[in-house]
């Protein structure tokens, strides 16, 4: 029996959308994956605590864009977790779970692992699992190279590609598009898109009596700036 092979794609799905579909579909497909795995991240370390949607809805939206697809898994492993989701603790704990044999890939935007550096422990993580990095169709994997330097020369093997033509999809455009009430229809799921309507997330706060949270939410924006 081949060992299994799992897709794990981390993110903080604040909202999941087609982007983070296709490209785990597509590694699924390319990469003979058995399944893949969200994590949904609940305290991602480099985002302020106050910018994330609370992760019991990062969760019950990434089941609901997932439900259809037999392939797809949703796993609480970071949730659950107490403390800032590191990537390397995932796959230490993915690894415990699924045990030695079992052959890891991490998805992840190509944007991301040039950041790699900045991350917990990267050479540890290069050394525990492959990456699959999520590429707009063109895109030149020189600047990978540039970015992560000696890590590069090192575990260029374990670094793989896959194309995506929705890389232009993001959650903040989401979000944003909804704070000023414009149509997210087509860009996520409409299981999702109910959800963010149903439990009225990204909507812009009232003035007035809820002024201290619409400073908040101005922070939120200069912060994206
Ligand atoms: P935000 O705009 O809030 O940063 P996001 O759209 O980048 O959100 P994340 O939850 O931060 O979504 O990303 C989860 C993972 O999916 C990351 O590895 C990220 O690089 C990747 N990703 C994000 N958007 C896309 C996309 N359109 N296509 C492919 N991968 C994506
Ligand atoms: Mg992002």
């Amino acid at each position: 029996m081949r060992a299994p092979r799992i897709g794990l794609m981390g993110g903080t799905f604040d909202p999941i959308h087609y982007g983070h579909l296709v490209t785990a579909e597509g590694a699924r497909v390319e990469f003979a994956l058995d399944k893949v795995f969200f994590v949904p991240s609940g305290r991602p370390p480099h985002k302020p605590a106050d910018e994330v949607t609370p992760a019991e809805h990062q969760y019950l939206m990434t089941v609901l864009a997932t439900l259809g697809n037999p392939y797809f898994e949703v796993s609480r492993l970071d949730i659950d977790r107490p403390g800032p989701s590191y990537t390397v603790e995932t796959i230490e704990e993915a690894r415990r779970l699924w045990g030695a044999s079992a052959q890891l890939f991490f998805i992840t935007g190509a944007d991301a692992i040039l950041e790699i550096l900045t991350w917990k422990e990267p050479e540890r993580l290069l050394s525990s699992c492959h990456f699959i990095a999520a590429t707009r169709p063109g895109y030149d994997l020189g600047r990978l190279e540039g970015a992560i330097g000696d890590l590069w020369r090192r575990f260029s093997h374990r670094i793989h590609v896959v194309q995506v033509p929705a890389m232009s999809i993001s959650s903040s455009d989401i979000r944003e598009r909804v704070r000023r009430g414009y149509p997210i229809r087509y860009l996520v799921p409409e299981a999702v898109a109910d959800y963010i309507y149903k439990y009225r997330l990204y909507q812009a706060r009232a003035s007035g009596a809820g002024a201290g949270e619409g400073g908040a939410a101005e922070r939120r924006e200069a912060a994206r700036a």
